[in-house]
């Protein structure tokens, strides 16, 4: 039997413009099963592009990106948007909680937009939120969470439909340093408790330091770092 590790994702030779600007010259990038990967790399080098490219949010003009070795960037976007919607989990730099819900509701709806019932949905937020350590913050309205606080809970939203994959676009980048380390260790011992693939966009490389591996991207394209380099 074959042990290596399986593929979760992978992008090959990724190209997007966005008109006369390059985002993407030939991106390359697989991630395994359970791995939590750090993308790095300078502002504009086009790292939130890649992770949308990824996620099947935007469509790369030319190459392919495959999950679990069927491609997704060809799926037609109704059929892209029940893939996001039932198998991926995001959380942004800042949170983009529904300020008119409260947070129990902010959880609750990635679940009630795929059908569940309302009790079972909240009664599963509520479960993420205390998961979270947000227990008795349920019926606060993001203008009452502190930064840390709301960024768990989109945490707790990314999570509650349990994704096969979490991407994470700057998640700490809002936050202080202090704050910033909690929600990153609660990102991570979740992921690895429930097997969670992550793909984590981050220019921190404390951030990056809580990864099982990390990448740079350069102008639109993907330099793996080396041992040595990881080790320094
Ligand atoms: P990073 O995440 O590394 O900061 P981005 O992927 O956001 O980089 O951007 C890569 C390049 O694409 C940059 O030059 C940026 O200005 C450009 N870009 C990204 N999104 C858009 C957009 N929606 N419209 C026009 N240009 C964009």
């Amino acid at each position: 039997m074959s042990t290596a590790p399986e593929v979760m994702i992978e992008a090959r030779d990724l190209e997007l413009s966005f008109g006369p600007t390059p985002a993407l010259r030939g991106a390359s990038l697989s991630v395994t099963r359970g791995e939590i990967l750090a993308i790095m790399g300078p502002s504009g080098s086009g790292k939130s592009t890649l992770l949308h490219c990824l996620a099947g949010i935007l469509t790369p003009q030319s190459g392919e990106v495959r999950l679990e070795g069927t491609r997704i960037d060809t799926l037609r976007e109704a059929e892209r948007s029940a893939l996001r919607r039932e198998r991926f989990g995001f959380v942004f730099q800042f949170g983009q909680l529904v300020p008119e819900l409260t947070a129990e509701e902010n959880v609750a709806l990635p679940l009630l937009l795929g059908g569940r019932k309302r009790a079972a949905a909240l009664a599963a937020a509520r479960g993420w939120l205390d998961r979270l350590g947000l227990d008795g913050l349920g019926d606060h309205r993001s203008g009452e969470l502190s930064g840390g606080q709301a960024q768990r809970v989109a945490l707790a939203r990314a999570l509650v439909i349990e994704p096969d994959v979490l991407f994470a676009d700057e998640p700490t980048g809002s936050l202080d340093s202090m704050t910033g380390e909690q929600v990153m260790d609660l990102m991570v011992d979740t992921a690895r408790e429930h097997g969670t693939t992550v793909v984590l966009v981050t220019h921190e490389p404390r951030v990056a330091a809580c990864a099982d591996r990390e990448v740079v991207v350069r102008d639109g394209r993907v330099t793996q770092l080396s041992v040595e380099r990881l080790a320094s």
